[in-house]
């Protein structure tokens, strides 16, 4: 892996860094193992990964892709780095992403751009586009992104590989890098359904560390893949999310999505059409609850703590107050800056109620419109993206054409359900297609069974 890294990095840019020595350290530590100790290890052992740079690495520098952590190296292992390491699952490098994840193209990363693997004149999705351009591009078999929006599953569709956002709790977010904390989940990309269950193994289960995980363990989720792989999904109920995939999805999107519900009913699944009237009213809750929380968690760049700090110009006071506005002038992009500005206007006196509150109480409407589907279904699908993978430059200028992007990952966010993306084939012009399938919080094996199927 190694090698093709270097053979394709200067055309992909998936990498931010690459850990090379480290990677081939801990390798030559898995091979040193007797082959007892080697039984004892999770299926993945000795498998490299590479890690999409929200995630804190100690020794690694860590900047999520921003130039505010430009140099910062971390003192400390993400929960899902100790699991890895212990698994002995070597550390490729940090893959590349808009920065603070905030994005759908990579577009916004304050380094570089990543290329589609599939056309290199195409995003590769995003935020983590590095992960699943490395993983498209045969430059890591697995790789680890984090999903508060849509993040890890939309750049799945855009690349033609496997990403998954497990349910809300399921996997630590100790050592995440915090963007919105009651959306934000650490999960696979690779270019297997199985691979994906396999590695939410390893990552996954009860973690102190994290107020939010849930107390209990990972479920049976490459059991479940190995059972899809029958290709037998007889009294499986399938709900196709009505309110997703109409005005604004791209025909051939919605071909792919529906040869696919095709094939589903032909292994023997019974598909059903089911409501979710509140979810054309996602969008609109995530961009205010999302902003709102990131602008909150951003507090902590304020130039004495981590990275970058900018001292004003000799003629303006040098006060803490200055160098904290310099700082983050110089260190945040205008992707970041809107942000802030967004969640900090939500969130301020007198307009809580109006905005914050009111997408909070949209959020629990969408929760509600969840529950009452999974009581007539096992799994819920739609496409994963309104379109294939967009030409650099496309979206860019324009906020709102880039967030409706979107539209069909962030639900999932916003009720903390379990969400996969798996590819559905090529477009008319030979992009990839992603189908989605949402499972009910806390049983993620449910979606692995008909993915795995599917793939
Ligand atoms: N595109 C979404 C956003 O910009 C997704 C972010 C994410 O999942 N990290 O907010």
């Amino acid at each position: 892996h190694l090698a093709v890294i270097e053979a394709a990095e200067p055309q992909l840019q998936a990498f931010l860094k690459v850990s090379a020595q480290e990677a081939l350290a801990q390798a030559d530590e898995f091979d040193a193992l007797s082959d007892e100790d080697k039984a004892k290890l999770p299926e993945l052992a000795g498998v490299p990964i590479a890690i999409k740079d929200m995630i804190v690495t100690e020794g690694i520098e860590t900047t999520a892709a921003s130039r505010i952590l430009e140099g910062w190296v971390p003192p400390y292992d993400a929960t899902v780095i100790e699991r890895l390491k212990a698994a002995h699952m070597p550390i490729l490098g940090k893959t590349n992403l808009d920065e603070f994840a905030m994005g759908s193209s990579t577009e916004h990363s304050a380094y570089q751009n990543t290329m589609n693997p599939w056309n290199t004149e195409c995003v590769p999705g995003g935020s983590g586009g590095g992960s699943a351009a490395a993983v498209a591009g045969f430059e890591a078999p697995l790789a680890l992104g984090t999903d508060t929006g849509g993040s890890i599953r939309q750049p799945g569709a855009f690349t033609g590989t496997v990403g998954v956002k497990p349910t809300y709790g399921a996997v630590s977010r100790y050592g995440a890098i915090a963007m919105a904390s009651s959306l934000d989940q650490i999960g696979p990309a690779t270019r297997s359904v199985l691979d994906s269950a396999l590695l939410y193994e390893v990552i996954g289960g009860h973690d102190k560390r994290d107020s939010t995980s849930i107390p209990e363990p990972v479920r049976p989720a490459a059991e479940a893949a190995r059972e899809g792989a029958k290709r037998d999904l007889k009294g499986m109920k399938v709900g196709l999310i009505k309110e997703i995939g109409g005005e604004g999805f791209q025909q051939d999107v919605l071909d792919r999505f529906n040869e696919c519900v095709k094939l589903l009913e032909d292994m023997g699944a019974e598909v059903v059409e089911v409501s979710c009237p509140h979810i054309g009213y996602a969008l609109s809750a995530y961009y205010i609850v999302m902003p709102s929380e990131a602008s909150s968690n951003l507090a902590r760049y304020d130039g004495m703590r981590y990275g970058l700090r900018v001292m004003p110009p000799v003629d303006v006071p040098q006060t803490a107050a200055n160098m904290m506005s310099y700082t983050r002038e110089a260190g945040f992009g205008d992707e970041v800056k809107r942000r802030i500005i967004l969640g900090t206007y939500a969130l301020s006196a007198g307009y809580y109620d109006a905005w914050y509150g009111s997408a909070q109480k949209v959020r629990t409407l969408i929760i509600d419109d969840f529950n009452k589907a999974f009581d007539q279904v096992d799994v819920l699908i739609c496409p994963t993206a309104p379109t294939t993978a967009f030409k650099f430059g496309d979206k860019i200028e324009d906020p709102m054409a880039m967030y409706v992007n979107d539209i069909a990952t962030i639900p999932a966010n916003l009720a903390g359900l379990p969400a996969m993306s798996i590819p559905a084939g090529l477009s008319g012009d030979g992009m990839p297609v992603g189908f989605q399938f949402l499972a009910p919080q806390k049983r993620d094996e449910v979606m692995y069974k008909p993915a795995a199927a599917l793939e």
